[in-house]
């Protein structure tokens, strides 16, 4: 890096910041870039911290902190989640932007990254104080969002009905129904019907497309899934009821349940449709968390948070597929014990295994814009057909370079990026 203007700013010294920066220093030293590029692709052109004041349901008030951090403009909007989490940080949303934008990248979308959200934990909510939080959030959001500058979707603590609650917001503002502000809105609002499924329907396609390359039956494989929310749920469903696998381990952040004989995921979906977590689900063994991941499975889903996959448990996977259905799930320490176990673990790096939700967000993106709709089998055929020509690049790409699945996905991400900020030259 060139000057420094930056590192100490803490925005970027955040643990998770530092993560995509580092993966991002392996991958320009891969590609050759020039150090006098590199911070021009890096760093976020904006980072965006507001403080939301609201009244609770009891009278008091109460300041919360909400954040949006979009990555890059040369292509289009910037696209990417919404986070509701306690302990959010603006430097994880600038990673968690970067990741958007090497993904966007890689899947040919034309968008670059962004990610935002509240420093809050959802469930301590009253609907009611939830939706004047959402509300607020999105009206200080309007002088940096529109549907040609950033496009807002759900991610970890938001739902279809948060995004509603953003589109009516913003439609008040403008005078006119807009849905083509945020994704993943309610069907009613012009949601698609597939896009709450579309991330876990993707992680099941590469999944799938991995253990073919592999030669491997799914209905021969066992599988453990961390997170039981919207990605991790459906992938559970989805490998049990479709690919016909036994889901021998599941998790939410109150339990981690393992039993080798199988897991009832149909069941443990209505439960959690009833009660929220999987606490008191009644299947399997109780084991401690930090445990859960290195249990003997064929798939493990990391499908819940960054940086659970470390240098100490990373030696000690016993799976043969790891899918990262999560962003950052695995960290460059980690990396570099997976890449010396290449042979025994295929990696599907998350930046292309959790692309299914956002290429259906284009999706939407795109219909709402044209007013056009397409069917059900034209949206799920567009998306496998999309994941498909990404994996065959990844694995290509691998290949023929002799480099981890990561650093091919990250290196075509990259240099797309950088090619699209080249060619816009620099102003003035
Ligand atoms: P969600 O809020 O619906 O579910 C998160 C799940 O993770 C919950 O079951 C929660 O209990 C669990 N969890 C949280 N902390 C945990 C911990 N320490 N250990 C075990 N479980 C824990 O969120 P989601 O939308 O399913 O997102 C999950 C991951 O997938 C995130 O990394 C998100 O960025 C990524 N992702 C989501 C989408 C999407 O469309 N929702 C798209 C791409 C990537």
């Amino acid at each position: 890096m060139s000057n420094g203007a930056h590192p100490t700013d803490p925005i970027y010294s955040d643990p998770v910041f530092q993560m995509a920066k580092r993966q991002f220093e392996i991958i320009s030293d891969h590609l050759e870039i020039p150090h006098d590029r590199r911070e021009r692709i890096i760093y976020p052109k904006r980072a965006i911290s507001v403080a939301l004041p609201i009244q609770r349901d009891d009278g008091s008030v109460d300041v919360f902190h909400g954040y949006r951090v979009q990555h890059h403009l040369a292509v289009g909007p910037t696209k990417g989640g919404t986070r509701y989490a306690a302990n959010l940080t603006i430097g994880e949303c600038a990673a968690l932007a970067i990741w958007m934008s090497w993904k966007c990248a890689l899947t040919g979308l034309p968008y670059g990254g962004a990610k935002g959200g509240i420093r809050v934990d959802p469930h301590t909510l009253s609907l009611h104080e939830l939706e004047v939080l959402s509300r607020r959030y999105m009206q200080e959001m309007i002088p940096f969002v529109s549907p040609h500058t950033d496009v807002m979707a759900p991610d970890m603590g938001t739902n279809e009905q948060i995004m509603g609650w953003f589109m009516d917001t913003y439609s008040v503002h403008v005078g006119c129904a807009m849905g083509e502000i945020v994704t993943g809105k309610p069907v009613a609002l012009g949601g698609l019907p597939g896009r709450r499924e579309a991330t876990g329907r993707g992680v099941i396609f590469l999944i799938e497309r991995a253990l073919d390359h592999l030669k491997i039956k799914p209905s021969e494989c066992t599988a453990i899934v961390q997170g039981f929310g919207n990605v991790g749920s459906v992938t559970a469903c989805g490998l049990a009821f479709k690919s016909g696998m036994k889901i021998v381990g599941i998790s939410d952040h109150t339990v981690s349940l393992y039993d080798p004989k199988g897991i009832d995921v149909g069941a443990a979906d209505r439960h959690v449709a009833q009660h929220g977590v999987l606490r008191d689900f009644p299947q399997g063994e109780r084991v401690e968390a930090r445990d859960f991941l290195t249990l003997p499975c064929d798939v493990l889903v990391p499908a819940a948070v960054e940086r659970v996959i470390t240098e100490e448990n990373a030696g000690k996977l016993r799976c043969r597929i790891l899918a990262e259905a999560a962003n950052g799930p695995t960290t460059p320490d980690a990396d570099e014990i997976l890449n010396q176990r290449w042979d025994e673990i295929f990696v599907i790096p998350d930046i292309l295994c959790n692309s299914g939700g956002v290429i259906v967000s284009y999706f939407e993106w795109v219909q709402d814009l044209q007013n056009f709709l397409w069917s059900d089998i034209e949206t799920t055929d567009r998306l496998y057909r999309i994941l498909d020509t990404a994996f065959t690049a990844v694995i290509k790409r691998s290949k023929e370079q002799k480099i981890p699945h990561r650093m091919a996905a990250l290196a075509i991400g990259v240099e797309r990026v950088m090619a699209a900020r080249l060619a816009r030259g620099l102003f003035p």
